[in-house]
């Protein structure tokens, strides 16, 4: 499992990470040759970015509209372990369930009222 270099095509290194590094990326990629970084985030940086400016509650991890409240958290489905999800998790922020990955995460702000309209509770 070697990574190419996007630019020179240089088998890229691993290189060691800062303490913070680790915290964020799941591994930082470095060319030998041009010195091209690859890093891949721990976190999916644009749904992150997508979820935390939308004025509606989407989706943590697939950025959908489709999600609607729940009253309290569903046994069956899976809970984001998205840092966001468990910082709001802390303030007590209300459990949301999205439709198309069937992932509950936690959220104060309403959802999209196309997402009300359809969910019939
Ligand atoms: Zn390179
Ligand atoms: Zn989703």
């Amino acid at each position: 499992m070697h990574t190419t270099c996007p630019r020179c095509g240089a088998l890229l290194d691993r290189t060691p990470r800062s303490l913070v590094g680790r915290a964020l990326f799941r591994k930082v990629l470095r060319c030998p040759k041009c010195g091209y970084r690859q890093r891949e985030w721990r976190v999916p940086f644009e749904s992150t970015l997508t979820f935390v400016l939308s004025r509606y509650s989407r989706c943590i991890q697939c950025g959908s509209y489709k999600v609607r409240r729940l009253n309290g958290r569903d046994q069956i489905d899976r809970v984001s372990l998205h840092p966001l999800s468990m910082l709001l998790a802390l303030t007590m922020a209300p459990f949301y369930h999205c439709n198309p990955c069937r992932l509950q995460y936690h959220e104060w702000r309403p959802a999209h009222p196309s997402a009300r309209t359809e969910s019939k509770s």
